[in-house]
């Protein structure tokens, strides 16, 4: 019966994807927050409400739930059996919606890093050490930028 949720009721789940702390989130931000890094938590000017935004490295990141934002070829992204038809329609707007967030905010300057909450399951150091090199190269590549930009 999923087809008849009215519309109001729909954008509502939609919002409770974003926007709101998960466990996955609040360990990313966890780790990095020990090892020095300094961020704001889901910025609302930005496109998608990124979950954690480092301005000083000119990155966002976001803690993606595998099955809500597909994974692809994951495990954690399942189809519901039921209604097929319509969750892969919804499935498919999920995707379309990051995918546009993300190019705004590129476009915007920002360097997005989509982090996947399987990486973080299976092996948080691993993926948090990615990510930290990540951040250092941007960072690196920002004083660069102003230092050729002042010349
Ligand atoms: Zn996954």
């Amino acid at each position: 019966m999923a087809d008849r949720i009215s519309k109001d009721r729909r954008s509502w789940n939609m919002s409770r994807i974003r926007g709101k702390d998960t466990k996955i989130e609040v360990q990313a931000r966890k780790y990095l927050f020990q090892k020095g890094f300094r961020y704001r938590k889901n910025v609302r000017k930005l496109p998608g409400c990124p979950d954690i935004v480092l301005p000083k490295y000119k990155s966002v990141i976001f803690v993606n739930g595998c099955y809500w934002h597909r994974h692809p070829f994951c495990h954690l992204a399942t189809t519901p059996k039921n209604n097929a038809a319509f969750w892969q329609d919804k499935f498919e707007k999920n995707v379309q919606r990051d995918e546009r967030n993300y190019k705004a905010l590129q476009e915007m300057g920002w360097n997005v890093i989509v982090i996947w909450e399987c990486e973080i399951r299976t092996d948080m150091e691993a993926i948090m050490q990615r990510v930290i090199r990540e951040l250092e190269e941007q960072y690196i590549q920002k004083s660069l930028n102003r230092e050729t930009s002042e010349i």
